[in-house]
Parts: structure tokens; sequence; C-alpha cells
């Protein structure tokens, strides 16, 4: 070989060498260098390829730096993944738990917190780093499709709930993605349609569930929901990423996009949406290069969403998050056990139930449920269950039983002549008639909403029926949001069921017979009718707007303000025990809007068997001046009680719960006053309450311009000192003297009044508009300088 080409040759061979040198530097540098160092190694095109993903249920991954995917699946109450992630393929089997409306009814935050593990152990085992779950958005009304996947209609009971779920999910390694953030609460129009709601209720109502979580559980990541809110699509709306959830609610995880919501991606950049999933084919990365190169995007813009999403990334696919494995049999009475938490007795005449499980005695057993139970809702939580039993093959375990069975309706609800005839004869057979009911699938899904409130024809009628033939008919009730109940008065006892999962038939058999006690508390109102509910008029919308009229009164809220009686008031669930409630003891009977209050109660169990109760806390603002809800829930605590046992219960209430928020000021706010503080069995039951005094001493300022009245401004002493001069002046040639008539008198007092009344509702503005020039517009500004200037160097302190 000539000298040249053995020159030339260990040349090439260097060249190569570092650049395999550089390429395996490369392959390791994601988890061993900063973020910020591997977003200076990554090309524009790998930025915008991360922030979009790569599947239905993948991130992008960069093999060049060692970036590797993120897994996710649904949620919430069970996995829903494909096997291999391949959509093509079947669901795995998973554990079908409970749906969120029984889960809510267990108000039991440990319990939660044990199926958030379980639901860790059986993602990660199944490889998924994130779990697509929980589902707290409000239940506006019982008619929204998707209610069965929500907690509650109240924020703090979901809030908190979720957190509970959050930290379970997420001490198995796991992430958790709360949704649907925000105001996404039915699902007509949902990819359309704009909620208009006012800042206060938001804050009051909608936002809660999710700041209680944020700042409880700091969740790994945040669905942004199809909906626009208040005109602008959540997934490029500014205010709700950067203002509530990053800047007021301190949330550092990752912001998602809903399955197929994002609107524009460039907007969704700019306002803060890190990921847009599921993949587009490319069409949005692609868009995403051609704004940082026409200069509409600013590629710091973009860098900041990189970096949110590659911490992601390093958060769920570290080595420490091991894969797990989980019991198939614990996780079953797992779902069991909740399913026995959550379910709610609703009426239990002369104590029907529980059946005595060691007489000899006939029992019908009417109602295609009891076989083939309804057990989970419809939609992108469908989970494949491990196994399902039915009601019917755990009740006929039990020897002493003479089981009798019909059908009662067919499986889309509807009866005739024929299966009624049946049931009856089964019923009448028997010393006891136990009938399933409820929804059938076809009645509540994602995708769409329930019109009405009734159950199937074939369900009322047969129910009807039996109750003409027996007078011991016992209804259990499968569904997810409540159904009226027309036959009540004519039962003995309705057991609210739910969605109970794979394990709900062996559940509801267990608190049939007694062998457990059900201890499940409504999380929702069930009203009697649906011209009862709080958006009667105005759900649904009307040309893609959404009116949330009924503002801040949403569920007990409103059933208290209207003095409407619901057919089941919310927190209300019976027992097969009683419990006595008694001394409430209050830590301060004054405090100031710093401080915290400590309420203490004592339960005892006086019935004759062991159980639990959710004890309550509600708080009311006696006296306001803004409108508020007659009593709002602040605080539960679930306690088992043995027969006979006492225990006291503790409830802590922080400055935050006794506020409102006032959009004036923007800020959460209390009144001095008196507050009423109750503990009760449900909302509608409460057993002690107390009167607690509240000084505010925190002072609230807001600067003034020309829109602002001059009744805004007499909140200022310099204000008040100009409004008072003007109304003296404009009330001097309506003095009142000893020489009028008592008609003159009268007269003047009047017209002093309405002066009065008049000036403090103008606007500066028109002040200056109607003083015919005695009032100039600089001696305003004058006046609103030296206002704003004082409240600056206050609020400056
Ligand atoms: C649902 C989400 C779900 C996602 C992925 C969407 O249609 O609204 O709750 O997580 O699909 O399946």
């Amino acid at each position: 070989m000539k000298k040249t080409s053995i020159v030339i040759s260990i040349l090439i061979m260097a060249f190569y060498q570092n650049v395999f040198a550089q390429n395996d530097k490369l392959n390791t540098l994601f988890n061993k260098d900063s973020i910020d160092k591997v977003i200076v190694n990554l090309t524009l095109e790998e930025k915008a390829s991360l922030c979009v993903g790569n599947s239905n249920w993948k991130t992008q991954e960069i093999k060049r730096l060692g970036i590797p995917s993120v897994f996710m699946t649904d949620g919430p109450h069970g996995l829903r993944i494909n096997e291999g992630f391949d959509m093509t393929k079947p669901s795995v089997k998973a554990t079908c738990f409970p749906t969120a409306s029984l889960v809510a009814a267990t108000w039991n935050k440990d319990l939660v917190y044990k199926l958030g593990q379980a639901l860790g152990d059986e993602a990660s085992y199944h490889g998924v780093h994130l779990l697509l779950g929980p589902g707290v958005n409000i239940k506006r009304s019982p008619l929204g499709g998707r209610n069965f996947e929500y907690f509650s209609e109240d924020p703090i009971l979901a809030g908190k709930l979720a957190a509970s779920y959050i930290n379970g999910v997420q001490s198995k390694g796991v992430g958790t993605s709360i949704k649907h953030f925000a105001a996404n609460n039915q699902e007509f129009e949902r990819m359309i349609m704009s909620s208009e709601v006012d800042e206060r209720t938001l804050r009051e109502i909608y936002f809660p569930a999710f700041e209680i979580a944020i700042k409880e559980a700091q969740p790994t990541s945040v669905m942004l929901a199809y909906n626009k809110l208040n005109g602008v699509y959540c997934t490029e709306n500014e205010w709700l990423i950067k203002d509530i959830l990053r800047k007021d609610f301190g949330f550092r995880g990752l912001c998602v996009s809903d399955w197929g919501a994002v609107n524009d991606r460039i907007s969704g950049i700019k306002a803060g949406l890190d990921l847009q999933m599921p993949s587009d084919g490319g069409g949005n990365a692609r868009k995403i290069v051609d704004a940082v190169k026409s200069g509409q995007l600013d590629e710091k813009q973009l860098d900041l969403v990189v970096k949110t999403n590659l911490e992601l990334i390093s958060k769920l696919t570290s080595t420490k998050n091991n894969k797990s494995t989980f019991d198939k049999e614990a996780n079953h009475q797992l779902a069991k056990e909740i399913a026995i938490d959550g379910m709610v007795l609703l009426k239990n005449k002369n104590a029907i139930l529980p059946i005595d499980k060691n007489k000899k005695q006939k029992v019908a057993v009417i109602g295609l449920f009891a076989k083939s139970p309804r057990f989970q809702g419809a939609g992108s939580s469908l989970v494949n269950p491990s196994r399902l039993e039915s009601f019917y093959d755990a009740f006929s375990e039990n020897k002493n039983l003479t089981i009798t069975y019909a059908d009662g309706y067919t499986k889309n609800g509807e009866t005739n002549d024929t299966l009624i005839n049946e049931a009856i004869a089964a019923s009448k057979k028997s010393d006891i008639t136990i009938v399933f009911a409820g929804l059938t699938d076809d009645y509540e899904s994602e995708g769409i909403d329930r019109t009405f409130l009734e159950m199937p024809v074939g369900h009322n009628k047969l129910i009807e029926k039996l109750t003409n033939t027996s007078s011991k008919v016992i209804v259990v009730l499968q569904n997810g949001s409540p159904v009226t109940m027309p036959w009540l008065p004519k039962t003995s006892a309705v057991l609210e069921a739910y969605l109970g999962g794979q394990a709900g038939g062996s559940a509801i058999a267990d608190v049939i017979l007694g062998k457990a006690n059900p201890s499940g508390k409504l999380a929702e109102t069930f009203p009697q009718k649906v011209s009862h509910t709080p958006t009667f008029l105005s759900w649904q919308g009307e040309n893609r707007k959404l009116s949330y009229n009924e503002r801040i009164f949403v569920g007990y809220r409103y059933y208290d303000m209207k003095e409407i009686e619901p057919l089941f008031p919310f927190g209300y669930g019976l027992s097969y025990t009683n419990f006595k409630y008694s001394t409430m003891k209050l830590s301060n009977s004054s405090i100031t809007d710093s401080d915290s209050l400590q309420i203490e109660v004592s339960v005892r169990n006086i019935g004759n068997y062991d159980g639990k109760e959710v004890a309550q806390l509600y708080v009311r603002d006696i006296q306001s001046n803004v409108i508020r809800p007659m009593k709002e829930l602040k605080g539960f605590e679930k306690v088992a009680l043995k027969k006979g046992e006492e225990k006291s219960v503790v409830f802590t209430l922080k400055p935050r719960d006794f506020q409102y928020y006032d959009t004036k000021y923007k800020a959460w706010k209390s009144e001095s006053g008196q507050y009423e503080i109750m503990v009760g069995s449900s909302s509608r039951d409460i057993r002690l309450s107390a009167i607690l005094n509240l000084t505010c001493n925190k002072k609230y300022y807001q600067e003034y311009n020309l829109s602002s009245t001059m009744k805004d401004i007499t909140e200022h002493p310099i204000g008040a000192g100009f409004v008072n001069a003007i109304i003296q002046r404009t009330n001097a040639r309506y003095a009142i003297d000893e020489k009028m008539s008592a008609l003159e008198k009268d007269a003047a007092k009047k017209q002093r009044k309405m002066n009065e009344a008049t000036l403090m509702e103008l606007p500066l503005k028109k002040v200056i508009l109607l003083s015919a020039g005695s009032i100039p517009e600089s001696k305003i500004m004058d006046l609103l300088n030296s206002i704003n200037n004082d409240i600056r160097a206050k609020t400056s302190k």
C-alpha cells in the first residue's frame, strides 16, 4: 500500500471512530445529562416531534439521543390497553373496579388510595407509564352521559378522592392524568361547545377538584378538555394553563390534550399545551417546524414545552420504576371491598334487609341484571374484566334459600306480558322478591348525554307490577347516575348498587345477606324529576354556547337554596346500624380570617351491627353581602365503629373554607360575621351545629379607573370624602327646613334619597359628563391618581 493511501485510511478510521464515539455519547445523553443539554442537541424537527404523540398511546422516541417513548392508556377504573399497544388487538384482561360514581360514594380516602395502588401495579405490570385518570369533572346535571366516570357534584369530595387516587397510583412509579380540564360537563357537542362560565363559578365549583388534587398529589399530567371555555379552546387557553394551572395551583407536570382536542397546535404551544395526543400522522409537527422557520413561533416557546415533555419522559421511564407484579385475586377482592363500601342503601322499611342468612326462605330473584350484571360504563374507559361475578351465582351459594329466577325484561330493557307473568309467578311463590333494574348500556355512555331520568319502561313496569302482588319487594339498582323511582313508596327496600365492577355480584349478595353492612353515601343528589334539576332550563346550550346560568348553585347547593325536596339528598345513605352524634367542640368560638379551626365530634354506633359512618362537615356564612350557598361541604371522615363503639372525629377548617371568590378583588375573601358549623350524616340530616364568629382583618384593595362607580370609590377614604362632598352639594338644593309643609318635607326627602342612589351608581366618566363642566376630567384623574397611588403604596408594603 502506498504511503498516501495508508495516511488516508488512518484519517478515515479516526473520523469514524470520532463519529461513533460521539453517537455513543449522544445515545446515553438522556437521563445522564441535564434536560437543557439534551434540548441543545435536538434538531428543530426532533423538538417538534416530541410535542405530538407518535401513535395512539405513545410519545415520540428519539433513539439517536436515547429518548424513549412513554406509554399511556385509560383509566380510570381499570386498564384498557390493547395487547402490545396495538389497536387492532383486543384489550388485555384487567381488574374492572367499580366506576367513579360508586367509588365516590365510599367517601373513603384510604380505600381510594388502595384502589390507586392496585391500578398502579397493574399498569406497571403491563408496561404502562401513565394512566389516563382520574376524571373529576363536576356532575352539573344527572343527564351527563359520562357521569358514571366522574366522582361528584361537590368539588371538595371530588378533589380529596382524586388526590388519594393519584397518590396511590403514583406511589407505584406510574403517572396519572387528571381530566378533563375544564368545564367539560356534558357530552353533547363536546368538541365544539363553549362553556360560558363566570370566574367565581369556575373558582368555587369547576376548578377546586383539580386544584386540591394538584396541591395535595401533584399529578404527572393534566388532560385539557375538548370544549372551549368562554370562547377559547381549553387546549389553547393561556389563562387556563399558565395563570390557573401553573401559577395559581402550582402545577409542575405535563399538559396533554384530550384525544383529538387540539384545534391549533401553534396556539397550543404558545398557551403552554405540552403534548398533543394522539398522533396526526406528522401534520402538526411539520406545522411547528414551519412556524419556527417563518418566525410565527419563537423557538424559545417551543423549548419550554419540549422541556416539560422530556421531564415527563425522564421521570416515568427511569430505571428505578421497575415493573411490578400484581396479585389478581387480591385486586378482585379489593374491587369487592370497594363495591361494598360504596353501595348506597336508600330505603329499608321495617329493616327488611339484611335477609336472615340462617333462615330457610324462598326468594324470587327477578331481572336479567341479576345474572348478567351491568357493571361498567361505555367509551374510553371500557375494561375487559379479568373475571365477572353475577349476583345470582353468589347468592345461590347460600343453601338455606330456595331461589326462583325470572328474566323480567329483555337485554334492551323491554318487557311483555309473558316476562311479567313469569316474574309474578316466581314472586308469588316466594317470601321475598329481589328485583334487579337500572340503566341498560345504551342509556349512558361517553359521547352521548341522557335526555331523561327515567329507567327503561320495561324495568319500571316490572317493578310496578311486582309491587302490586308482593309487599316485600327489594329493588337493586345498577346504573351510573340517578334515575327516578315512581314505584318507591310501594317497595320495601332499595339498594343503589351503581356500576359495581367485576366483583359487584358477590358484593351485593354479601350486603343482602348481611355479611357486610352497606356504608355508601350519595356523592350526588337524586332529584324527584328532571324539571327540578339546576340546569333544566339551560342544559346543552344553544348555538354552541352553553351558559352556566345556575352559577355556583350546582347539586345540593341548588336544591337547598330553592327549597326543593330531592328524592334522596347529597350525602345520604342508610346502614344496618344507627349512629349517634354528640358533644361538638370547637377549638375556638371566635377566629380571624387567617386562623384555622378544629372541630371535634363524637360518633357512637348505637345499633346491632358493626358499621361505618361518614361524618360530614358543612359551613354556612349566615349574613353575607354576596349570594352564597346555604351550606357547603368542607370536610368528611369515614369511621368504622363496632357495635357500641364510640370514636371522636376531628376536622380542621382552614381560612379558605370560609371564603368565596371575589372577582372584584380577584381574591378569595371572607366577610366578618357569624358562620354556622354543621356536622351531619347527610346534607339534609344535620346532627350538631355551632355558631362561630369570624373577624376579617385582611384588607382588600383594587385600583380604580373611569369606569369605577362613585360607590366603588367610597371604599377608599379619599374617594369617600369626594363622594360625600358631591352628594352634599347636589342635595343642598333640597334642604329640609322647618317652614316646609309635611308634604314638601316628604318630597324633599324622597328627592335627596333618589339623588344619593343615582349618584352612587354613576361611573366616574358619567360624573364628568353630567357635571356640565363643573367637574372636569382632569379633576377626576387627579382624584384617581391620589387614590391609586395610596393603594399602590399600601400593597407594596
Ligand atoms: C376521552 C379521554 C380518554 C381518551 C383516550 C377521549 O375520548 O375523553 O377521557 O382518556 O379518549 O382514550
